[in-house]
């Protein structure tokens, strides 16, 4: 199928995207493009207008300090994979990001498209979920837990743009992911962090409505972080995806043997196929 014609725009600053945006409604912003085009290509997309965000003043990057990790929106999966302050302050999100698709998807793909477009078998609404990130907008903070609403969907407004992740630095993280062998995308994959003496579970892959937090096995790490307490605990299969894939059963079976994974390998991504 051709694609519709479009016009490409690439505005320099946060303020001329949002004229750009303010001007017509059914503009589409633009990233690392690895999800937006081929919609467009497939004609499930039609935006008259792509507004570029990515050279945009202050959208790329990475800083840190004593207590958190800052990555703008348009910084790509290569670059967080790569970077000295990821891997030194928080080496599970160097190493997540380092796991996503191929080294192509890697380099063009970014954090704020794909935190924006919160696709339930994503790496990164995980570690969003996980660390308990704050979600920064061109207008507000936004908690992880408030911000991931569904499938495809987040508390973002449709003219609202993703500007940077500020991520907590923990005590401990891994995670753990058995992947699609075609692309990479998590079948199910856990998240375990513990801030504060507090432990987070998010998991990607498998929930029927996008990323969620595991509070059982929370609760359980909480009380005693060793993989053996979670024996005996499970998630609702009823609560889970299923396609022609794997069944809810299969994926709830996954999430505990994932989070045992990460358990036993902590601060690091571990990958299974
Ligand atoms: C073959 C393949 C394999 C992949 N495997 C994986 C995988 O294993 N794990 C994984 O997590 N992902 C995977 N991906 C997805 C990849 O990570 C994409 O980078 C991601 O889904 C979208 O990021 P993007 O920068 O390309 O966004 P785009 O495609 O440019 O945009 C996606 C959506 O977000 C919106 N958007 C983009 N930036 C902003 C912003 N700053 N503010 C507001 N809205 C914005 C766009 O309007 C669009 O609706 C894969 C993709 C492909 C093609």
């Amino acid at each position: 199928m051709a694609m519709q014609p479009f016009r490409f725009v690439r505005p320099r600053t946060l303020a001329e995207a949002k004229t750009l945006r303010a001007e017509n409604d059914e503009a589409s912003f633009l990233s690392g493009g690895h999800t937006l085009l081929p919609t467009i290509k497939q004609g499930l997309a039609r935006p008259p207008i792509l507004i570029d965000v990515t050279c945009i003043h202050g959208m790329s990057g990475i800083s840190a300090s004593e207590s958190a990790v800052t990555i703008c929106a348009a910084t790509r999966h290569a670059d967080v994979a790569a970077s000295e302050i990821v891997q030194a302050k928080i080496p599970v999100l160097a190493g997540l990001a380092g796991s996503i698709g191929d080294r192509h998807v890697r380099n063009r793909g970014t954090i704020g498209g794909s935190l924006a477009n919160n696709d339930p078998a994503a790496d990164y609404p995980a570690a969003a979920l996980g660390l308990g990130a704050m979600i920064v907008t061109d207008r507000r903070e936004i908690n992880a837990d408030d911000y991931f609403t569904g499938l495809f969907e987040t508390a973002l407004e449709p003219d609202e743009i993703v500007t940077r992740i500020v991520f907590p630095i923990p005590d401990v993280a891994a995670y753990a992911k058995f992947r699609h062998p075609a692309s990479r995308y998590s079948i199910a994959g856990v998240f375990i962090a513990r801030t504060d003496g507090a432990v987070r579970v998010a998991v990607t892959g498998a929930g029927g409505q996008g990323v969620f937090r595991a509070q059982a096995f929370e609760q359980a790490l909480t009380n005693d972080f060793r993989a053996e307490a979670l024996d005996g605990l499970s998630i609702d299969p009823d609560t889970l995806l299923e396609d022609l894939i794997a069944t809810k059963e299969y994926r709830a079976h996954l999430i505990h043997v994932m989070s045992r994974s990460a358990m036993g390998h902590p601060g690091t991504v571990q990958t299974y196929k």
